[in-house]
């Protein structure tokens, strides 16, 4: 048995970004930058108006002004130059012209009958955005690694990055073994029960960045998943495999992983839920995962362990946020032996409670849960009040 830390350091270690590819600005969220990004453009490129009103010279506001040009934003200012007594009627985000600095606010300005102009504000600011206030030409404005939310999107439109470089998604396949599983939309009897981990998987991995997809289940039958796990892992960069990896007469996937030619770096974790967690690779660049099947441990292992692992294919260091509480009631333990993830929710903003919780077979609960507080190997007791990170979950 490994510890947590050295289960997480064999998968990071053995991770290799997969290859780039050029995707349109639109397919771009949630993708990895694989190249630095550099600004051939200042951004904003001209001396750009934050306000509409006017567009004089300061040393003019206490005087009358006389308006000489009408400038929208996409038009060029008619008027070359904005002199003594002039200004110009400009709209947010029009060029300011030559000689004006500062932008008086429509609603700091007066207008006199005869149409000039009269500031009637104590002081203004200038209401203009020089040219390269954003970005200047040349800046590296983002980086290899970095993920591509909403706002990369409109900094890469805003650069003329329509296609970006990113790195290619994991693809991942997912198998769902246990002679007791049926579809999600089968109707029960004895001693079936209806297979969630398949999906639960599968949008996990999606949610990390992956294509996902399920192979659907196979029974306790030696032949069947190793058929099913030597397609799979043809097929995708990533194979994980629920259930089938404890200590059952019919836990045999392990065996099978290596006689599908997978080298298993471990098979066992001193981790709590998710034990029997077990991990190898392949010759030919592929990874593979057998996983509990108890649906809160197969959730947990994903989270703690693949989850960095898709990132890092993706060309990404994942760096989970932590936020600091208070624990609300005690939290004990007899074995102390595995680092123990307990799903938590906050009560009010600085403090969080251990949900209720019967065992990882209980999917439900986890529901309840806002993130995870990890209690260390050979800890039995984390105080109430005691101070705690919280790991949120749904981020
Ligand atoms: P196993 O890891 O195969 O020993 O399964 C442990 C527990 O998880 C058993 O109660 C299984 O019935 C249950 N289980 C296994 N696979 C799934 C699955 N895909 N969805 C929901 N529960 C499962
Ligand atoms: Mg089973």
């Amino acid at each position: 048995m490994v510890s947590f830390e050295q289960a997480l350091d064999i998968v990071m270690r053995s991770a290799v970004e997969r290859e780039a590819e050029r995707v349109p600005l639109v397919e771009c969220f949630n993708r990895v930058l694989a190249r630095d990004v550099v600004s051939d453009t200042d951004i904003p490129p001209f001396n750009k108006a934050s306000m509409d009103g006017y567009a004089c010279r300061r040393a003019d506001l206490g005087g009358p002004l006389t308006v000489v040009d009408v400038i929208p934003a996409g038009k060029l200012p008619a008027v070359s130059r904005i002199r003594p007594g002039e200004c110009a009627k400009i709209m947010t985000g029009a060029i300011v012209p030559d000689g004006a600095d500062c932008v008086i606010m429509v609603e700091y300005a007066a207008v006199d009958a005869g149409g000039g102009i009269r500031f009637t504000g104590f002081d203004t600011d200038d209401n203009i955005c020089p040219a390269g206030q954003d970005v200047k030409r040349g800046d590296t404005v983002l980086r290899r690694g970095e993920l591509i939310r909403a706002p990369h999107i409109a900094t890469l439109a805003t650069l003329g990055c329509a296609e970006p470089l990113v790195f290619k998604r994991p693809t991942v396949g997912v198998i769902a073994t246990g002679s007791e599983l049926v579809e999600p939309c089968a109707r029960i009897t004895g001693a079936q029960i209806r297979d969630s981990n398949s999906i639960q998987i599968a949008v996990q991995a999606a949610n990390a960045g992956a294509l996902a997809r399920s192979y659907g289940i196979v029974g306790d039958d030696r032949q069947l998943i190793r058929a099913r796990i030597r397609q799979a892992l043809d097929e995708n960069d990533l194979v994980i495999v629920s259930g089938g990896v404890s200590a059952g007469d019919l836990d045999f996937v392990p065996e099978i992983l290596e006689q599908c030619g997978v080298t298993l770096l471990f098979t066992s974790v001193a981790m709590k839920p998710g034990k029997p967690a077990t991990f190898g690779t392949t010759t030919s660049g592929g990874y593979c995962c057998g996983m509990p099947g108890n649906p809160v441990s197969s959730f947990i292992v994903f989270e703690l362990l693949l989850k960095p692992l898709i990132y890092k294919l993706m060309g990404h260091v994942y760096t989970p946020p932590a936020v600091r509480a208070a624990l609300g009631t005690a939290f004990r333990r007899s074995r102390t032996e595995r680092r123990e993830a307990v799903p938590v929710k906050f009560i009010d903003p600085a403090t969080v409670v251990p949900v209720e919780f019967h065992g990882s077979a209980h999917i439900n609960s986890l529901c309840g849960a806002d993130g995870l507080v990890f209690v260390p190997v050979g800890t039995g007791e984390l105080k109430q009040g005691a101070p705690v990170d919280v790991r949120p979950l749904w981020t």
